[in-house]
């Protein structure tokens, strides 16, 4: 193995801290905490699990958590009811609805009505236009870890080559937005892109947010390239990557590890957007790119 491993969990970690003290001289400049509400319908377990630890990390990061459990039957109008009370609540700065939502509701009509300015993962469309066009807005949080570590890694990231492999709304399509943001010159893949391995060779950053185990393979890397894996696949009990580990460790300059990669990111960043949204909601003045 030839790669250098990109310790995400110890990046995100530092970050939980810097926020953590941010959120503190938030809370004496503001006469209250920054909020974090999360919303969870129904008992799906994996969903569960994420908001629960989502709940710690906001206490742990002296911000107030607020988590709103509803019944798998909620409707639409109570669960539209309950965004519209948390849009209104002074003491909430950001919303999150966990999804996937229960099947019988609207999922899209929902994020809609989170207000943009509440919107801290960034989903709402025009958090997805003020990230097109360069406005200060709201990044998905794990499309942003990335962002992190690659400029943590790499320093100025304009322009390399990118590639990004996937075009999901809340990972490929911002990644790419916020490398072409950053000066470089992107190519963004899917299931239609004609000869995948040339256009990787030819990467100085790859991004593999695909969801299939091991699909993106050493050899189609160009030596020295620097890969951030995304996906999070269940291989017989195990967590893996998109990318085949082990053969493109010996190729690339650097490689994030799954687990331990971009997903401690994920919940950073969430903590991140949380307390920028306090600070632009209280009219208190923060280093953003700093944070
Ligand atoms: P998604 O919505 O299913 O999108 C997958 C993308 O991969 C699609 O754009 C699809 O192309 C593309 N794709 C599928 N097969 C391909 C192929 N053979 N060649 C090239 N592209 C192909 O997935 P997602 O939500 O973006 O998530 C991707 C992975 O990241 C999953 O493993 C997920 O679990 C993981 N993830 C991790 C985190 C984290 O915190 N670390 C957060 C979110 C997601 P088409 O558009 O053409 O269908």
């Amino acid at each position: 193995m030839t790669a250098e491993i990109i310790d995400g969990k110890a990046f995100a970690a530092g970050l939980r801290a810097r926020v953590g003290d941010v959120a503190a001289a938030f809370e004496a400049a503001a006469g209250r905490k920054a909020g974090l509400a999360v919303v969870l319908v129904g008992e799906d377990p994996a969903s569960a699990v994420y908001v629960r630890s989502k709940g710690k990390a906001t206490l742990a990061a002296n911000m107030a958590s607020f988590e709103h459990k509803l019944p798998a039957d909620t409707d639409q109008a109570t669960l539209i009811a309950l965004v519209d009370r948390l849009n209104a609540d002074g003491k909430v700065d950001g919303i999150l609805v966990q999804l996937p939502l229960p099947k019988h509701l609207d999922e899209q009509a929902v994020l809609l009505r989170i207000s943009p300015d509440k919107d801290v993962d960034g989903f709402h469309p025009v958090n997805a236009g003020r990230l097109a066009t360069g406005m200060p807005g709201f990044v998905p949080c794990t499309p942003l870890g990335c962002l992190m570590l690659l400029k943590d890694q790499l320093g100025d990231l304009s322009g390399k080559e990118a590639v990004v492999i996937g075009r999901s709304n809340i990972v490929g399509k911002p990644m790419a937005a916020l490398l072409t943001a950053a000066s470089c010159t992107v190519t963004l893949a899917h299931s239609r892109t004609r000869d995948l391995p040339g256009h990787v060779s030819r990467a100085d950053i790859v991004v593999a947010a695909v969801g299939r185990a091991g699909f993106v393979k050493g050899e189609w890397l160009k030596p020295g390239a620097t890969v951030i894996d995304v996906g999070i696949n269940r291989v017989d009990g195990a967590l893996t990557g998109d990318v085949e580990f082990d053969s493109a460790a010996s190729v690339a300059g650097a490689i994030t590890p799954v687990p331990g990669g971009v997903g401690p990111m994920t919940i950073a960043c969430l903590l991140r957007n949380t307390l920028v949204a306090a600070h632009r909601n209280a009219g208190i003045a923060l280093d953003e790119a700093a944070l």
